[in-house]
């Protein structure tokens, strides 16, 4: 399907009018999505920050937001600790931007007002506009170099020790949900005066090669594609040089032309969709085809109100329901036996089930409880199938709660928490 394009191709200035020092060699990991850390002065404290480790999500929630999440309370089983919860846009959508740029906005906001010295994030690669490069931004104009998604690792926290070096005291950093991991787990000792950190959710993330290969089977001329999501409402959306737009359903996805391992282990194990240790989350899957925004504690709502009438907010709605759903998908996992989870059905009525998808199946906040039930269950059968001594240590007692209805529940060994 073609439809009209945005406004969505603004020019980029170019990466070398930032601060991009070339972060060091990494140490080689398992399971590691060089989120920066084995590339510092100390990569052995990859051992005590590694989301794939032996993360401690309730010590850290209660370090950040000053209490752990909370089943009872609202969506936290869910999502993680949070006392707002919004559906979003910024009034006026940022050229270049992923969705309408609130997450490019908030550090903006905060450089335009002198809170913090620096952002650190990432930008396009010069030679690569799809390869994430770890950047440091002094300039609140600058912010517009780095608006929209790239996929692939970046190794984001190396530039840590240069921002410390350079003598910058308050920092925002943005990031995905294994970098803010690494982050929050080593704050103490990072001898920073303020972090503000903005985070996305993440999921379904692989290496920039592999996503060329993806490119490759959606497009002719992929080389054209400057823009792609996976939207809420059950379809891809691409965007190309010279202005068209075209969606693509899920289900009539080449998912099948790729290859077992186009995921990588990290990336199908991954225990934090939503990225429950940031100030302020900033999605989309929540938000029925707008922004969806979680803040988390008083610094989250400190940078909203930072972006003043400049934001529109209103209540996520809700509708469907996704237990067939996540159940159907469960299964189409444990067959899949480590491959990509491919859905039975004929060729002629994939564009049936695909019409009816956004019409009938969750949606709103509905379809962000899917979307992360789906992930928990997904790293509960990868690491059973791949990694089943690692369960132990790596699965947090959230994810078990939110696979249990599905019939995923600890066997003998694969916990060794008492609150599972
Ligand atoms: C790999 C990946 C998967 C995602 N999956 C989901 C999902 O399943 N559900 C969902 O709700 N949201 C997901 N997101 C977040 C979503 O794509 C948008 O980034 C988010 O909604 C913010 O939009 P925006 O317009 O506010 O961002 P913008 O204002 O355009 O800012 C985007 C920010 O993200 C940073 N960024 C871009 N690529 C990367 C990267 N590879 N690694 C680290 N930082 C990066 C940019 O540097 C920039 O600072 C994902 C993001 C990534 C990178
Ligand atoms: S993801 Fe980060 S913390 Fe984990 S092993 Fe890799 S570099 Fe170390
Ligand atoms: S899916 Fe998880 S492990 Fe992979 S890049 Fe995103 S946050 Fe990191």
């Amino acid at each position: 399907m073609t439809v009209p394009s945005p406004t969505d191709s603004a020019p980029r200035p170019a990466l070398n009018r930032l601060d991009a020092p070339t972060p060091g060699p990494a140490a080689p990991r398992d399971l590691c999505t060089d989120c920066g850390i084995s590339r510092s002065d100390d990569p052995k404290r990859c051992g005590r920050a590694c989301q794939f480790i032996r993360p401690d999500y309730p010590a850290l929630e209660r370090a950040v937001h000053g209490r752990e999440r909370d089943p009872e309370r609202g969506d936290e089983a869910f999502f993680g600790p949070y006392r707002a919860m919004h559906r979003a846009r910024m009034r006026t959508p940022r050229d270049g931007a992923q969705w309408t740029g609130i997450t490019t906005s908030l550090a903006e906001s905060l450089l335009r007002a002198g809170t913090v010295d620096a952002v650190l994030t990432v930008a396009p690669a010069e030679d690569d506009p799809w390869r994430p490069v770890p950047v440091l931004v002094t300039r609140p104009e600058d912010m517009a170099t780095v608006r929209g998604m790239r996929m692939g690792y970046a190794p984001l926290l190396a530039l840590l020790e240069p921002a410390r070096a350079k003598g910058y005291r308050r920092l925002a950093v943005v990031g995905i949900p294994c970098q803010v991991y690494a982050l929050r787990a080593l704050e103490a000792e990072l001898g920073f005066e303020r972090l503000y950190v903005i985070g996305t959710p993440c999921s379904d993330n692989t290496t920039t090669a592999n996503f060329h290969d993806f490119l490759a089977l959606l497009s002719d001329a992929p080389e054209t594609v400057t823009y792609l999501e996976f939207r809420a409402d059950y379809h891809v959306e691409l965007r190309f040089e010279g202005g068209e737009r075209r969606l693509i359903p899920f289900l009539q996805l080449p998912i099948s032309d790729l290859p077992p391992d186009f995921f990588p282990l990290t990336c199908r194990t991954c225990v934090d969709y939503t990225n429950s240790l940031a100030d302020i989350t900033v999605g989309y899957m929540g938000g029925e085809g707008e922004q969806w925004v979680l803040v988390r504690n008083a610094r989250g709502a400190e940078m909203l109100a930072g972006l003043g009438d400049g934001i529109a907010l209103s209540a996520p709605g809700s509708a469907g329901r996704r237990a067939k759903a996540v159940a159907g998908f469960i299964a189409n996992t444990e067959r899949a036996a480590g491959g990509l989870p491919l859905r039975r059905m004929p060729d002629w009525l994939r564009p049936i089930v695909g019409w009816l998808m956004p019409r009938t199946g969750p949606r709103g906040l509905e379809f962000a409880r899917t979307r992360v039930e789906m992930k928990a269950a997904e790293t509960i059968i990868h690491l059973r199938r791949a990694e089943p001594r690692r369960m132990k240590s790596m699965i947090p007692a959230h994810v078990w709660r939110l696979a249990r209805p599905y019939g995923l529940a600890p066997r003998e060994g694969e916990t060794g928490r008492d609150d599972q």
